[in-house]
């Protein structure tokens, strides 16, 4: 059983990643396709004249403010173009995927962030009405069902509160619960860079390899989206996932090579 995640931001190879769906799939392996879309969600709402707002916590992490018209955009973007179009081109080489998000069938649920404290001119503020979740339970009974069919599931980052209220949930964390909940034995983080880098954006100091021991201090030299990678990836490796790797998905065969070894390897 295998978890792959792409990200939203530009360069990651989709027409490769879907040929190593295919012929993954073809193997018998079981897969689950996880994506995000938080850079075609900010275009859209420059262009429907809502520019995104970012905020970083105390604690350093940047995340998008996402009022409901927000939220509904990330909808229209996430759940309807991107999800659509990786259902095509995963078809268009006779593999069964199947498009859904957090929302469908109670996928993903997540516990609404009542309020978040945000650091603006240096001064901590606190907003309300945001849209976004940390996720708390993965519905496998139903990703199971999908599967054991012979269908690829492909899932779009959205959740549902325990209120049924819709919520944006960050893509590398969701492929890292949805991994933890199925026990796969691999999560594949595509993204535009070979892996973590030491020295970013130095390409040459790229960490092959790393103990689950040392992602605590590796979080020092991640920046903040890549944050989000390695906090998924430990929190999968918490949940039994045997192995967490972080590839480029720039390359051809970007998932085997992936599964070969390359990239960030954190087991
Ligand atoms: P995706 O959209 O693929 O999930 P993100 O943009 O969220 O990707 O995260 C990957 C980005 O993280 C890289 O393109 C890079 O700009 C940034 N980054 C920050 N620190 C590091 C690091 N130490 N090693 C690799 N990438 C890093």
């Amino acid at each position: 059983m295998l978890v792959v995640k792409i990200g939203g931001a530009a360069g990651v190879n989709l027409e490769a990643v879907c040929a190593d769906i295919a012929a993954l799939t073809q193997q018998g392996q079981q897969v689950v396709l996880v994506h995000g879309g938080s850079d075609e969600t900010n275009r859209l709402s420059e262009r429907l004249g809502h520019p995104p707002r970012f905020v970083t916590s105390p604690s350093g992490f940047t995340s998008r403010y996402t009022d409901r018209a927000t939220l509904e955009i990330f909808a229209m973007v996430t759940a309807g173009k991107i999800n659509t179009l990786l259902v095509e081109a995963l078809q268009a080489k006779r593999v069964n995927a199947l498009g859904l998000s957090g929302i469908d069938g109670r996928l993903i649920e997540a516990k609404r962030k009542e309020a978040i404290r945000a650091v603006e001119n240096g001064k901590v503020r606190v907003l309300h009405d945001d849209h976004t979740g940390t996720i708390q339970a993965v519905n496998a009974r139903l990703l199971h069902l999908l599967l054991d069919a012979g269908y690829v599931p492909v899932v779009a980052p959205l959740a549902l509160s325990p209120e049924g209220v819709a919520l944006n949930v960050d893509a590398d964390r969701a492929a890292a619960m949805v991994a933890g909940a199925l026990h796969a034995d691999s999560l594949i983080l595509l993204t535009n860079v070979p892996g973590l880098l030491r020295h970013f954006p130095d390409e040459d100091t790229l960490i092959p390899r790393l103990e689950r021991a040392g992602l605590e201090a590796s979080l020092s030299f991640a920046e903040g989206r890549m944050k989000k990678k390695v906090l998924g990836a430990s929190e999968a490796l918490e949940r039994g996932v045997q192995r967490v790797i972080l590839a480029d998905g720039r390359v051809s065969e970007p998932v085997q090579r992936a599964l070969a070894g390359q990239g960030t390897v954190i087991a």
